[in-house]
């Protein structure tokens, strides 16, 4: 049984998911303010998943890990190339993501079990290098970050990003599950596979 709380702050107005499955709660992302609301409800997070490393998706990673003691789990490392901190840091006055630690890197094809459950995990760059996406199975669910939106995909212009990797990582990845399937992306509203394969702007079925 999953039951999805969903947070929405930071500058980018981010979504960040607090799941209850199976009696743990596992927090999809970190943005910025999701500690205090977190606190406000108050929650525990058993594990903390990154979708990716920008620094709107992690500002609260740090404070997560250390308010809970939570393994991370991430594609990767963070980078200040994918933290976005690089870039801002030439564009004038910088903003510092706090150090924070992967604990497991996931990868493709390789499930990853957290409160008995199987999360299916997908690879598909594009929007940026580390993109992934999590699925707990038998759920119906997809926690997506900034791959596809309702109606929109994942901007393709910043550090590490191609637009074409990303489209053909949605054709060949998400519109091959199931139509049924509800993502819950990082930025706006969910959707599901088939409303978005009938009807999303920027990448055909
Ligand atoms: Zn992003």
């Amino acid at each position: 049984m999953l039951d999805i709380a969903t947070y929405t702050g930071g500058i980018a107005e981010t979504n960040g998911y607090l799941c209850h499955l199976n009696d743990a709660q596992i927090l999809i992302d970190a943005p910025d303010g999701i500690v205090d609301w977190l606190r406000a409800r108050g929650a525990s997070v058993d594990a903390l998943l990154l979708t990716h490393a920008h620094f709107d998706h992690v500002l609260d990673a740090a404070a997560v890990q250390e308010g809970w003691k939570c393994p991370t789990y991430a594609f990767t490392d963070p980078t200040p190339e994918l933290t976005l901190e690089a870039m801002l840091a030439s564009a004038g006055p910088s903003l510092q993501v706090r150090p924070y630690s992967v604990d497991h890197h996931v990868v493709e094809g390789e499930p990853l079990t957290l409160a008995g459950t199987a999360f299916d995990v997908l690879h598909i760059p594009g929007h940026s290098p580390d993109s992934v996406t999590f699925a707990p199975e038998g759920t119906g669910v997809l926690f997506g970050g900034d791959v596809l939106f309702q109606m929109g995909i994942g901007r393709d212009d910043l550090p590490g990003g191609d637009g074409a990797l990303l489209r053909r990582g949605i054709r060949e990845k998400l519109y091959e599950l199931d139509d049924d399937l509800q993502i819950y992306p990082g930025h706006g509203a969910p959707t599901t596979i088939g409303a978005e394969k009938r009807s999303n702007p920027f990448v055909r079925a």
